[in-house]
């Protein structure tokens, strides 16, 4: 599961799920237990039908592939950012055998600045091992996918969910964030992850295999769109009528909220970031170029130098890194 950090993501054009859902009819079983409230299931799916984003990863016949990769891409990064890149990426690499196939250096110049960028090299080694192990076809079922490098958890159940059509138990930030505030009336999740929001969103989860689909895609755009971190809109959310504990108990403040962003200037990060620019553009960069970045702190300049190395991002050459 992604941290707090995980992405908004969008959703199709409208909350049927695809003609492509019934034919495909993978073999999952159905939840044993659910206590999915259908009023608020029903309410939800309505609102997606009109509000849901056109967004091109949810068009009927795009391929499994093309879905993964939007979910890969869409963890920590913007949707608005993702649609150039990933647009490109399937002109480029339409199959998993185009992306094992690619340089790796393209690979990275291509994610262009989605950042963290091991994202782009995992989704290559996903490519390879699914060619390898899979024929060039993504696999079906979590486990399947969980073997995969770089698919964790959450990754595995949207494509199950998005791609194949499978009931899966789909828990992102916006996910998390509607089911703390509409099913248990607390302002906020808990900063991590527990088993304990894994089993409530398993419960919530619709029993029939489409209708699983359906509210996965749309109450994770409720949570992008009006369920909001910092601003829930709740007049224009169709919860507020009689199926949200948190706004039934009139948006209680959260008890503790220590919550922090993490600062961006002068990290780490930022710096690791700004040598991937530098690589992208000239594909190698010198130590005295690398220095320019920081003379204040040449340790630091260093340190995320050897670090992107030890990450397989950038090789060391002579004086100077290039794109591995
Ligand atoms: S009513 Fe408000 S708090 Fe409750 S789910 Fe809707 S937007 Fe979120």
């Amino acid at each position: 599961m992604r941290g707090a950090s995980a992405p908004s993501r969008g959703a199709g054009r409208d909350h049927q799920v695809p003609a492509r859902a019934a034919r495909d009819a993978p073999e999952v079983p159905e939840a044993a237990v659910s206590c999915a409230d259908e009023d608020a299931v029903d309410a939800v799916i309505s609102w997606f039908a009109h509000a849901g984003r056109d967004l091109p990863w949810r068009h009927e016949g795009v391929s499994a592939w093309a879905i993964l990769v939007s979910e890969v891409m869409l963890q920590q990064t913007p949707v608005v950012r993702v649609l150039p890149r990933w647009q490109e990426w399937m002109e480029l690499w339409p199959t998993p055998a185009d992306l094992a196939d690619a340089p790796a250096a393209e690979v990275l110049r291509r994610w262009d600045r989605l950042g963290y960028p091991r994202r782009a090299l995992r989704l290559q080694e996903c490519a390879r091992a699914i060619v390898r192990e899979h024929g060039g076809e993504v696999p079906r079922g979590e486990e399947a996918l969980r073997a995969l490098p770089g698919i964790g958890e959450y990754t595995a159940a949207a494509v199950t969910a998005f791609a194949h059509h499978g009931r899966a138990v789909v828990v992102d930030t916006n996910i998390r964030r509607v089911l703390a505030r509409s099913r248990t009336g607390h302002a906020l999740p808990d900063r991590s992850y527990s088993a304990a929001e894994r089993g409530l969103a398993a419960r919530s989860l619709p029993t029939e295999r489409l209708r699983s689909v359906a509210w996965n895609q749309a109450v994770m755009e409720l949570g992008a769109l009006v369920c909001t971190a910092r601003s829930p809109r709740c007049a224009d959310c169709p919860l507020a009528a009689g199926g949200c504990a948190w706004f039934a108990a009139g948006r209680p403040a959260p008890v503790e909220d220590t919550r922090r962003r993490q600062a961006f200037e002068g990290t780490d990060r930022q710096m690791r970031g700004q040598i991937m620019a530098l690589l992208r553009r000239g594909g190698s960069v010198s130590d005295e170029q690398l220095l320019d970045l920081d003379r204040e702190d040449v340790p630091r300049v260093h340190r995320c130098s050897a670090s992107l190395v030890a990450d397989g991002l950038a090789v060391r050459e002579g004086g100077s890194l290039r794109l591995p």
